[in-house]
């Protein structure tokens, strides 16, 4: 699944190319179940002008120029794709036709995905955003520490949390983890506050370098124009599990935290 990184590069990417644009048509080839129906998706947005798209939490968002906001969330294998014709996709779920002849897609194999459109003032009382924690590279490391130092849930559990922290997956738990030399069972309430602040500046900077590096490719991930990211190739822990610690040497290990594999280096990141 796109964790923020990859969804905040996709964003840019769009916001770049798209932003400015009437949406002149819409073709709806078959939208997933959690979609909204095209019927009622399609006239709230035909006309409408694009005027920003941004991300929330591992959320795509195109701000249209009536107010309202066109929601994409990609979970394990959605596409947004913007190109200046069309490319046929075996999987293709809505086609935006823009004003300048190019063209927006959103495809889903999985058909976990979907795409809402929410009229003036009610993105904000989505009961999903209203749900969702703090945004990690725009609070202090010392504001997101005071969130899990009094919990009693593993520090893994506690980061996959989406009302923890915003936009965080499997990868850059692990990553931060390991940076901060944290074990993912540790509980919140063990990590100790220095250390947990020392965590999420890990995390700042995993998220940092991965949008700078174009997100990572694991399956399906590509950014706005079909490209794949790079940041898989300085992974330190995820999906390592047997390769040796880039750090120590030792053996990379896995278990399961939360009901997600997790890669850690049993000595740089000791239990306790
Ligand atoms: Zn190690």
């Amino acid at each position: 699944m796109p964790e923020l990184p990859e969804v905040e590069v996709i964003a840019r990417g769009l916001n770049a190319d798209v932003a400015g644009l009437r949406i002149e048509s819409v073709e709806v080839p078959g939208l997933t179940r959690l979609s909204e129906p095209a019927e009622t998706l399609v006239p709230k947005v035909v006309g409408r002008e694009i005027e920003r798209v941004r991300r929330r939490a591992k959320v795509l968002l195109a701000d249209l120029d009536d107010g309202s906001t066109l929601a994409f969330h990609l979970k394990m294998t959605g596409r947004v794709v913007h190109g200046p014709k069309r490319v046929a996709e075996k999987h293709d779920r809505i086609l935006f036709f823009l004003s300048d002849g190019s063209l927006l897609s959103f495809a889903d194999m999985r058909k976990f995905g979907y795409v809402r459109c929410f009229p003036a003032g009610e993105l904000e009382r989505w009961d999903f955003l209203l749900k969702v924690g703090p945004e990690p590279l725009e609070t202090a490391p010392e504001v997101l520490a005071e969130r899990v130092v009094k919990r009693n849930c593993a520090i893994k559990a506690l980061l996959l949390n989406q009302s923890v922290v915003a936009g965080v997956g499997n990868i850059y738990a692990d990553e931060s983890l390991f940076r901060a030399g944290i074990h993912p069972e540790t509980r919140g309430s063990r990590v100790g506050r220095a250390r947990a602040v020392r965590l999420f500046t890990e995390l700042q900077a995993v998220l940092r370098q991965a949008i700078a590096e174009n997100g990572s490719s694991i399956s399906d991930y590509v950014n706005a124009h079909g490209d794949a990211g790079a940041f898989q190739n300085s992974f330190n822990v995820y999906g390592r599990k047997g390769h040796p610690c880039k750090q120590c040497g030792g053996t990379l290990q896995a278990t399961t935290v939360a009901g997600r594999t997790s890669t850690f280096c049993p000595a740089c990141q000791r239990r306790r």
